[in-house]
């Protein structure tokens, strides 16, 4: 737990979040400022900075975050109509909350390349 982090007191229940799944090492919570209709963030409970960080330091917990994310989206309907993960990284990806995070994005049609 990192004191200054936003997504560890989420994590932690200090800051309310709507959260759609919670198991011993990984929670899922609407993002506070949707970019689609379906806007889901997946977070390990352990603070890690970015993705990267993650796989080195705990593949089994990278594995456990990006099977949350398909669970996710089949319980928000959208696995078979198509969805994105993302996981910025980063300043020139926009990474605003340095505590890994996979983004669930769908509902809707996504435009590739991203911007
Ligand atoms: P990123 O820019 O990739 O680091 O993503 C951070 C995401 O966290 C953004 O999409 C924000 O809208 C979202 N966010 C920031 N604060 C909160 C919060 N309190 N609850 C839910 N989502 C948040
Ligand atoms: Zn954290």
């Amino acid at each position: 737990m990192n004191s200054d982090c936003l997504f560890c007191a989420i994590a932690a229940g200090d800051i309310p979040a709507d959260i759609v799944h919670r198991d011993d090492r990984v929670i899922a919570f609407r993002d506070i400022d949707p970019k689609a209709p379906v806007h889901v963030l997946v977070v390990p409970t352990a603070h890690h900075a970015t993705a990267a960080d993650m796989g080195t330091a705990d593949p089994e917990l990278s594995g456990r975050v990006l099977a949350v994310a398909g669970e996710v989206a089949a319980a928000e309907g959208i696995a078979e109509s198509g969805y994105r993960i993302v996981a910025n990284t980063g300043d020139a990806a926009g990474q605003t909350v340095h505590h890994v995070h996979v983004h669930v994005l769908g509902g809707r049609d996504l435009t590739w390349p991203p911007g």
